[in-house]
């Protein structure tokens, strides 16, 4: 993956965490009013980049009205906010394709198998772990 693609991934999650459930046409919104975007990803890139990015849910649909008065359902995405409840879960939650080459130093490789940079108050193991859903 390029610098750039890499970089597009952090923002796309750090744009989410800030403005919330955004369908893929308002994250592309917000990439438009962000200064140091200049290539917006195409449509389909953006879909590909929202559905395949662990930090990344889709918590529903939807409805958008066209001109002609058809609805289309947009998915909405979030991110996932039983996992990252703070700005700096969104570190420890990249995977290591999206790390920076500074965090690629401190990621370690967790007993699930995920490498992760660990949180401070979790120094055995990585935040998916750490909040792992209770088992019901
Ligand atoms: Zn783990």
């Amino acid at each position: 993956m390029s610098a750039n693609n890499r970089r597009m991934r952090r923002l796309v999650v750090q744009l989410l965490w800030e403005h919330g459930q955004s369908t893929k046409e308002r994250v592309a919104l917000l990439l438009a009013e962000h200064k140091s975007v200049r290539n917006i990803p195409s449509p389909h890139s953006l879909s590909a980049l929202l559905s395949k990015n662990p930090q990344i849910i889709s918590v529903g649909v939807e409805k958008v009205e066209n001109s002609v008065g058809n609805s289309t359902n947009h998915l909405v995405y979030d991110v996932d906010r039983y996992l990252i409840r703070d700005n700096d879960d969104i570190i420890y939650t990249r995977s290591p394709t999206v790390m920076t080459p500074k965090q690629k130093k401190l990621a370690q490789k967790c007993s699930c198998g995920r490498i992760r940079v660990f949180p401070k108050f979790s120094p055995d193991m990585c935040l998916h772990c750490y909040r792992a859903p209770p088992e019901l």
